[in-house]
């Protein structure tokens, strides 16, 4: 055979420093566009699929480059402004490419010889498959999985990937790690009386009509009562239930047209048509409006501080609006989809399937096909709202990004590579494709109003609610005091347990905030002091009384309470502390008349644990809600007048920097969940500390003091947005060898750094699932060369694994970790 000196640098999803290349033919040469996926071979044996990076015609001196298996696609799957997007990923953060490339790609997309391949039970026409793709299909009748491997075996032949994409696209079989959320909306059905009969007054005249059938009497007189009890609407289910009474009775009524059954669904995320236009802004929305658009003509990046309740949502909407009548593509970002299906219901009810949801819990298909609308520019991705891996997505022509909650610390990724932030990182796409980008909070992040203030970004306040609603009234309750004088129940002061009797006399809803999940933190000997420690990790174990047992929230090991101290076998255990079980335990026994319902990662755990509680809440099937800082993100409730926070304390006295900024942030987000209808809500803050700078701050809304304070801090101390920080993990099994890698590291460190280097140390959690782990931490002064310094710290982690016997040792660079 003729030589031909054609060849393409293969992207792969791996973390290696450079593209890897192979072999191609002339017509492959020619045929080949960057960003297009071939599947080549990698090792020994593996498979895997790649991104043409580069075509070329110079042979690597190093290895003998090896031939492609195929190539998988007509056209590229992402475009040169995105893989410019990404490579700025690689370098700030310092990973490879291919890590970035693995977090971006659904891994439908990335076939490779590991993946695990499973039959779909529900495929039923397997007639139409072609001989290859049967004899797969018939294997997996036989055997639950296969590997893309055993696959190449069965078929022998190394070109399958086609043939299972195919499949995939047929859901002839599916991949292993995809989770399928198909949604089942759950309609709940509600009686009511139709409104000529709604009065007391018409109960005689009503009853008098229904003489003749005793049992739609009843019903009537037992809806009554239900509804004299409390003014929560009915569900059919239960005034049946509760009545005895059968349906047949029920839809007589309905038939009649003296009863009403509607439907209310709030928990589904479907793309229909818009079903309400976006309501008119009020006067300072507008005004903000038109602030953030001449904000725009100035700046790229502006910040939206506008408070709880201030209708910020619609303000986007109008942005939004704007931006896809010229045709442009808009990103919104938010914290966590989970947590966020009241704001995506309102923005689909505003632009039905103009907008798509992007995030990794979708099914592979759906991913895929919202990544192709994006690719090409389709009328279906005109809004893409996602959480942080949507900023790695091939916009083609972005026009605005919108970062809801900027100040949320889940855009950050810490584990695994890329370590990105998401909000940071969104900044940056908007350069590349000359876009702007609104962040938007109540509570903004102290490194974004920095930006403001020495002019890098804009600035747009909205400080009112919308409609006029006044702010919650915060107050706070020094509960040293009122132990001191006896007037605490379990956790409860007299004066929080007072005007939650009242609220809920009133038929409004309380929400109690505890930032800790479990029954207690620990329990503890009151002989020998001893606690029960997790075997794996450097943590005390968490008392979860429901299920009787003790867990680790780091690695999830769990095991019963012990009746008697592993240490001296006393049998004098207490627990030490308190979480959100506990609270919920205390109100079960305090108000046993009403409905309590628990928010926090153990009820939240099933596909729609979250959903099902914040929809029994907003239906005011529950009462009081009792939960973690889950509670404080985003959530509109209208008949909430109370929030109570049952210890300000730990939150505040956290070993980290920003503790107290985010203890404002946290207190300040609960505290919005109340009174968002015309009547002024109520928050009372419990803590041993009244008269801390930064419970005073958020009493009294007091933001711009609470900045000024901690950025002194920050300068003062050395710390973002002054000094850059780059965080350095070693983990091993072997604590020893561990020691000498952190301090050859240390030493290396510290002749280049000196005083701005930190460690290295032990985290407060020094060992995770059998691992030690060391610290250090880097801090670079504003003079200093951010771009140098990675550059030395990448040198650095080449030499130290060079050392044979730290080789072993896991290395994590952390770029602004925080
Ligand atoms: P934020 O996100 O700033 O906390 P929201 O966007 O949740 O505030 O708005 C608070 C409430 O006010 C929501 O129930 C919202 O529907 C309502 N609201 C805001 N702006 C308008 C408007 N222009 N017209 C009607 N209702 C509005
Ligand atoms: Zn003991
Ligand atoms: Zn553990």
């Amino acid at each position: 055979m003729l030589f031909q000196p054609y060849f393409v640098d293969v992207l792969l999803p791996l973390p290696l420093e450079r593209q890897f290349t192979y072999r191609i033919t002339k017509e492959e040469y020619h045929f080949l566009k960057i960003g297009m996926r071939v599947a080549v071979p990698f090792g020994k044996s593996k498979i895997y699929t790649g991104i043409v990076y580069k075509l070329h015609e110079e042979e690597p001196q190093a290895y003998e480059a090896k031939d492609i298996y195929q190539i998988l696609d007509d056209t590229p799957v992402l475009n040169t402004e995105q893989l410019k997007h990404w490579e700025w990923i690689a370098t700030y953060y310092m990973c490879s490419l291919g890590e970035v490339l693995r977090a971006a790609f659904p891994s439908v997309f990335l076939l490779e010889s590991e993946t695990i391949v499973l039959a779909n039970p529900n495929f039923e026409e397997s007639d139409v498959l072609t001989p290859d793709a049967y004899l797969i299909y018939e294997a997996l009748q036989r055997q639950s999985q296969l590997t893309i491997a055993q696959v190449v075996n069965i078929l022998s032949k190394k070109n399958v990937f086609p043939i299972l994409k195919n499949m995939i696209a047929i859901e002839a079989v599916h991949l292993k790690e995809e989770i399928y959320e198909q949604y089942q909306p759950k309609m709940v059905t509600y009686i009511r009386l139709a409104t000529e009969w709604e009065a007391k007054e018409k109960l005689q005249e009503l009853l008098a009509l229904l003489s003749r059938s005793e049992k739609q009497r009843t019903l009537v007189m037992h809806y009554f009562m239900l509804k004299t009890k409390s003014p929560t609407p009915i569900k059919k289910k239960e005034l049946l239930e509760t009545s005895g009474i059968s349906t047949s009775v029920c839809k007589g009524l309905e038939n009649k047209g003296i009863f009403e059954a509607y439907e209310i669904q709030t928990d589904r995320i479907v793309f229909e048509e818009a079903s309400q236009r976006i309501p008119t802004l009020s006067t300072h929305q507008q005004e903000a409006f038109h602030q953030i658009k001449a904000c725009f003509s100035t700046h790229d990046v502006c910040l939206f501080h506008g408070v709880t309740g201030s209708g910020k949502t619609e303000v986007y909407a109008h942005l939004i609006k704007e931006v896809i009548a010229t045709g442009k593509q808009v990103l919104f970002l938010v914290p966590e989809i989970a947590l966020t299906t009241q704001l995506i219901i309102r923005l689909q009810k505003f632009f039905g399937d103009d907008l798509c949801v992007y995030h990794s819990k979708y099914s592979q298909n759906e991913r895929a096909e919202v990544w192709n609308h994006i690719l090409t520019g389709s009328e279906k991705a005109k809004i893409i709202l996602g959480t942080r891996s949507a900023t790695l997505l091939p916009f083609v022509n972005l026009g605005l990004v919108i970062v809801d909650e900027e100040h949320e610390a889940s855009y950050k990724q810490f584990d695994p590579a890329p370590r990105y932030n998401a909000r940071d990182a969104a900044i940056v796409l908007t350069k590349i494709h000359k876009a702007t980008i609104l962040l938007g909070s109540a509570t903004p992040s102290l490194e974004s109003y920095y930006n403001t203030k020495v002019g890098k970004y804009g600035l747009v306040t909205l400080t009112r609610r919308f409609g006029n609603v006044q702010m919650p009234k915060i107050q706070l309750i020094d509960i040293k005091e009122k132990h001191r004088k006896k007037q605490m129940t379990g956790h409860f002061s007299d004066l929080l347990l007072k005007e939650m009797k009242d609220v809920l006399d009133l038929g409004e809803q309380v929400i109690l905030f505890q930032n800790r999940r479990g029954f207690a933190p620990l329990i503890e000997c009151e002989t020998c002091g001893v606690t029960p420690q997790c075997p794996n990790c450097d943590v005390s174990l968490t008392e979860h009384k429901f299920k009787q047992e003790l867990r680790c929230h780091y690695c999830g090991y769990h095991r019963a309470i012990p009746k008697q101290c592993d240490a001296c076998g006393s049998t004098d255990l207490n627990s030490k502390g308190f979480g959100t079980e506990q609270i919920e335990q205390e109100l079960l026994a305090l108000f046993p008349k009403h409905n309590i319902g628990r928010l926090d990662l153990d009820t939240t755990r099933g596909k729609y644990g979250y959903q099902k509680i914040i929809e029994a809440f907003q239906h005011q099937e529950i009462d009081i809600l009792v939960g973690t800082q889950m509670l404080s993100k985003g959530l509109d409730f209208k008949n909430v007048s109370l929030v109570g926070v049952l210890n300000a304390d730990n939150m505040l006295n956290f070993p980290d920097y920003r503790a107290h900024e985010r203890s404002y942030q946290m207190l300040t987000q609960v505290s919005g969940r109340a009174g968002r209808s015309q009547k002024q809500g109520n928050v009372y803050i419990q803590t041993f500390n009244p008269y801390h700078q930064i419970l005073q701050q958020v009493t009294t809304s007091s933001y711009e003091q609470m900045y000024g304070e901690q950025i002194t801090d920050r300068r003062n101390f050395f710390y973002p947005p002054y000094y850059r920080i780059i965080q350095i993990t070693l983990k091993h099994k072997d604590f020893n060898l561990l020691n000498e890698g952190a301090e050859w590291m240390g030493k290396s460190l510290k002749n280049s750094f000196g005083k701005n280097l930190l460690g290295p140390t032990a985290p407060s959690v020094s060992r995770v699932r059998n691992q030690y782990i060391k610290q250090l931490i880097v801090k670079i002064p504003p003079k200093q060369s951010v771009v140098a310094t990675k550059d030395y710290l990448r040198k650095l982690r080449v030499m130290f694994e060079a050392i044979g016997r730290f080789r072993a040792i896991r290395i994590n660079i952390d770029v602004d970790a925080y």
